[in-house]
């Protein structure tokens, strides 16, 4: 048994929830939240935390020396960081139409990471 802390962000009011941890490491009981909704974020926040990957690409033969880009969903919170190290190895050159593709399936998440600007050369 323990317990967790995790605010909440379904919502402005970020509730401050506290959440009871049984032996097996499942959520047994779930406190502070106002709403079934930020019940069932922070459950899932605890069980497996996902969030958007945003980052910037370097550029070749462009005055822009980095694109910003997005995954298009979340990723696993624990793949941010490998998501990261996998783009610095990666360079784009123009053109490139904002929502376009420049990585798909990262890690094999099934999230492309797409370009969130034009880039113009
Ligand atoms: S628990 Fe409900 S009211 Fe509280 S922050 Fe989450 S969504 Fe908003």
């Amino acid at each position: 048994m323990g317990e967790e802390m995790v605010i909440c962000i379904g919502c402005p009011l970020g509730c401050r929830t506290k959440l009871r941890i049984d032996r097996r490491g499942e959520v047994a009981k779930v406190a502070g939240n106002k709403c079934k909704e930020g019940r069932q974020y922070v459950v899932e926040e605890y069980r497996n935390p996902v969030r958007t990957f945003t980052a910037t690409i370097l550029t070749e033969k462009s005055i822009r020396p980095l694109l910003p880009v997005r995954s298009n969903r979340p990723i696993l919170k624990s793949k941010l960081k490998e998501a990261a190290r996998t783009l610095i190895q990666k360079k784009v050159k123009p053109p490139i139409k904002m929502g376009q593709v420049i990585l798909p399936d990262i890690l094999n998440t099934g999230a492309d990471v797409i370009a969130t600007d034009d880039l113009l050369n």
